[in-house]
């Protein structure tokens, strides 16, 4: 089965094969070789050395919660720049934490207004902290991490940012923009498996966090930073899931990140160029969109799960729009270790199940064979 949702994604032959080097406990000197192994890749791939990665066994969101409930001093509050599913998943976390936390709401469709977060810094002096999603997997958009990050220099807040669906996908570079804590995952553009994710905390950050009260046990940041300087972990983590993601890494170093995010934005392009040439409408203009996720408009009189149903009897899955986009839109993503020969099969799948031009009113440009600029073959 091809994999076109953000996440999990196919990972390649050698990351699976990982699964098996064997039992290993945790607190053997094998494991704490394989977490520094793990810890040094992600500082080469990600961090650079202010930064120290951490590693949780946990999805996406668990090390998501671990950020939101450990980045904050007593009584100060959270600014959280929402435009998405995932901007909202972060307010929601520091509010089942009972944490003070002002949401910045905007449209989904567009980025949000770095005056409107600045109004807010100039007025509000309880706002320690800002956190926002890097790349918005609810609609492929990239947030301006930049901007928003010079924002927090000025104002001296704490920079969070969720870049989950970024990193190993998008260009970013945690200390010229600004980034305290970058939180990222295993299972999307860095091609392992779901069950461990990590956060990248500028050192400065950690040393101000190790005095804040713990809001947590298992999600309380200092706790991983502690035992990692000791060369532990404080709880069972994944190993096998750490095995994968530490071969997915080596992967990931040797392709270049750079090179994977190349390939990535080609992907991207030669579906977006398929996507018009079959009369699809892309949501997002083109100057917002990520290399790695496409949302578009579904076709009148054709739902998701017949979409859903017909393509992936083709051998491809996709994915639904969320929250109030989920009966206007889909979403096709290019994350993982796939050929570009995946990408033209899903555009011909596309083609083949789609109501054509004419009889179903959906568009009148697309032409009985969409697809005759992509080569036969593969997928
Ligand atoms: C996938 C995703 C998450 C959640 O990750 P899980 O692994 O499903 O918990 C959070 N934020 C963003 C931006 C994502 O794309």
């Amino acid at each position: 089965m091809i994999l076109l949702n953000p996440g999990p994604v196919n990972v390649s032959p050698r990351v699976q094969k990982a699964l098996l080097r064997g039992d290993l406990c945790h607190r053997e000197k094998d494991f704490i070789e394989l977490h520094n192994a793990i810890r040094e890749k992600l500082t080469r791939a990600f961090g650079g050395t202010a930064y120290r990665p951490l590693v949780l066994t946990g999805s996406g969101t668990a090390v998501l919660e671990a950020a939101v409930a450990s980045i904050l001093p007593p009584q100060r509050k959270l600014l959280v720049v929402d435009n998405g599913v995932y901007g909202e998943r972060i307010a929601s976390i520091a509010r089942a934490h009972r944490l003070p936390v002002t949401v910045l709401k905007g449209a989904w469709t567009r980025p949000p207004d770095p005056d409107r977060i600045r109004q807010i810094l100039r007025r509000d002096r309880s706002v320690a902290a800002v956190a926002m999603v890097h790349h918005e997997t609810t609609t492929g958009l990239i947030n301006p991490v930049r901007e928003v990050g010079a924002l927090c220099r000025t104002h001296r807040k704490t920079y969070l940012v969720d870049a989950i669906s970024g990193l190993g996908g998008e260009e970013i570079d945690l200390e010229r923009e600004g980034i305290d804590l970058c939180v990222g995952t295993a299972n999307k553009c860095i091609q392992g498996l779901p069950g461990v994710s990590f956060v990248l905390a500028s050192k400065a950050l950690l040393r101000r966090m190790a005095a804040f009260p713990p809001r947590g046990l298992y999600l309380h940041l200092p706790l991983y930073d502690r035992h990692a300087s000791q060369g532990t972990v404080p709880f069972t983590p994944s190993v096998q899931i750490c095995y994968a993601l530490d071969e997915a890494l080596a992967e990931l170093l040797e392709e270049g990140v750079s090179a994977r995010i190349v390939r990535y934005r080609r992907a991207a392009d030669l579906l977006r160029r398929g996507f018009t040439a079959l009369g699809l409408r892309m949501m997002l203009p083109e100057a917002w969109r990520s290399n790695t996720l496409t949302a578009l408009h579904l076709p009148p009189r054709l739902s998701y799960t017949t979409l859903h149903d017909r393509i992936r009897e083709k051998g491809f899955v996709i994915y639904a729009g969320q929250g109030a986009l989920s009966r206007k839109i889909f979403r096709i993503a290019n994350m993982g270790h796939l050929p570009i020969e995946a990408f033209e099969g899903c555009l011909r799948a596309l083609d083949a199940v789609l109501p054509r031009a004419d009889d179903r009113g959906f568009s009148k440009k697309r032409p009985a064979s969409a697809l005759s600029t992509f080569p036969k073959g593969g997928g």
